[in-house]
């Protein structure tokens, strides 16, 4: 196989995912449709395990990347925990066979309820963003008579300058604490009888290409654990968040893993802490594509439109942070390319894949695959312009699985009867 992204890639002339012939599964399936590549997620997954097999690593999974319950499943296999940041994350993970025990809750607005469930399942830890949450979750705890695992997630504040592409690790940012303030809550949790600190949590920002900002990070918040520890406080996790960027482009290669390793390792041994890491993009982005057929080829005086079935409201990530996703045909043309513009059919200018792409001239009716889909794909999908969501396909070797099914019409409305 041509790989353009791994297990993904031309033979014969056809697209494939592992033994998958993509346009079988189009056929059958339908347009559009998610593919997922079990061995690709397999293969990131251990690409992160190895490269850290020196330390103590749970690799939480960040669902919210993608959601659906066989993609978990293949990841429960492989030994994941999940990151998850609401009542139905938790819900998913705990369905598809993942031990409460590796479940982290993250986010900035938890509530009541979802903080009641988590504490009910037992999970790992609550990933504590604010002094009023860690009162609540306090609260919650004492009413149902259980001690609250917590790590208090802060701002490293590293500085965005240097690393243009972070944006939650910051003192202006809404996620986290400055350190004054986590030492504060630390004290607080320690104090309380329903409350154990057991961690400390930073997430940096995603799509991160560059390690030193990870290092830079993982340095400061060492300083501030053997500050903790120094206090009487048990830091046993040490939670790197995720954000381990992924190439877009097919003729780019990633940051290897093993580099986050040497980045992060130093520090996590100084203070004899477990590591947690939180992937989520790394794991799935590029182990998915979405196929989608040519409508129309729709010829302006100043461009050549390529309208295709699938939409903004199937893959926001485009229209929402003008990223790149690599579009290339199902079939593979060689000779002359166009330049074309890949929209959707959705009523909004923003409703785009791809600006001038080179592409093949190619026939309406027509199979077009968008690369690097696996990672915020279906999982930020809605039904905007009342679009039913597409089906998701688990293709293993020559096998594939529909782990989802195209949403109906009697779906779209089946809440409002
Ligand atoms: C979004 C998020 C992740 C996952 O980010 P990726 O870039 O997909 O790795 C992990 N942890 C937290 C707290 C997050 O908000």
């Amino acid at each position: 196989m041509k790989e353009i992204f791994p297990s993904i890639g031309y033979k014969s002339g056809e697209l494939y995912v592992e033994e998958t012939k993509v346009r079988e599964i189009a056929e059958e399936v339908g347009t559009p449709v998610y593919i997922y590549s079990k061995r690709a997620i397999e293969k990131a997954y251990r690409e992160i395990e190895e490269a850290f097999s020196k330390v103590n690593l749970l690799i939480a999974f960040a669902v919210k990347s993608n959601s659906n319950v066989w993609v978990l499943k293949v990841l429960k296999e492989l030994g994941a925990g999940a990151d998850t940041v609401s009542v139905g994350e938790i819900f998913r993970a705990i369905t598809a066979g993942i031990e409460p025990k590796k479940i982290l809750f993250a986010g900035v607005g938890k509530r009541e309820d979802e903080i009641e469930f988590a504490l009910e399942r037992g999970i790992l830890m609550f990933n504590v963003e604010s002094e009023g949450e860690l009162l609540k979750i306090e609260s919650v705890a004492e009413r149902l008579n259980k001690v609250a695992p917590i790590a208090v997630r802060v701002n490293p504040e590293v500085n965005p300058k240097t690393h243009p592409y972070i944006a939650t690790g910051l003192r202006s940012s809404k996620f986290g604490v400055d350190f004054e303030t986590a030492l504060k809550l630390y004290r607080k949790a320690k104090e309380s009888r329903y409350l154990k600190p057991i961690g400390i949590h930073f997430h940096i920002g995603s799509q991160i290409t560059d390690v030193s900002a990870f290092e830079e990070a993982a340095s400061k918040v060492k300083e501030l654990v053997k500050e903790l520890q120094s206090r009487g406080v048990e830091v046993e996790y040490f939670d790197a968040g995720g954000g381990l960027g992924i190439n877009y482009k097919p003729d780019e290669k990633p940051v290897p893993a093993k580099a986050l390793a040497e980045a992060l390792i130093p520090h996590v041994k100084e203070v004899n802490c477990k590591l947690i890491l939180e992937p989520g993009r790394r794991i799935v982005g590029n182990a998915g594509i979405l196929v989608t057929k040519l409508l129309y080829r729709k010829e302006t005086p100043e461009k050549l439109f390529y309208v295709v079935d699938a939409g903004m409201n199937d893959l926001a990530r485009p229209s929402l942070y003008k990223a790149y996703h690599h579009i290339e045909p199902v079939k593979e043309i060689s000779g002359e390319r166009i330049k074309a513009t890949v929209v959707g059919p959705i009523c909004e200018s923003g409703d785009q894949f791809g600006q001038d792409r080179p592409l093949p001239l190619l026939k309406e009716g027509e199979l077009l695959a968008v690369f690097s889909a696996g990672a915020y794909g279906f999982s930020m999908a809605s039904n905007y312009n009342s679009r039913p969501r597409p089906a998701e396909v688990l293709v293993d070797g020559s096998n594939f699985k529909v782990i989802r099914q195209r949403e109906t019409l009697a779906d779209l409305i089946s809440r409002e009867f």
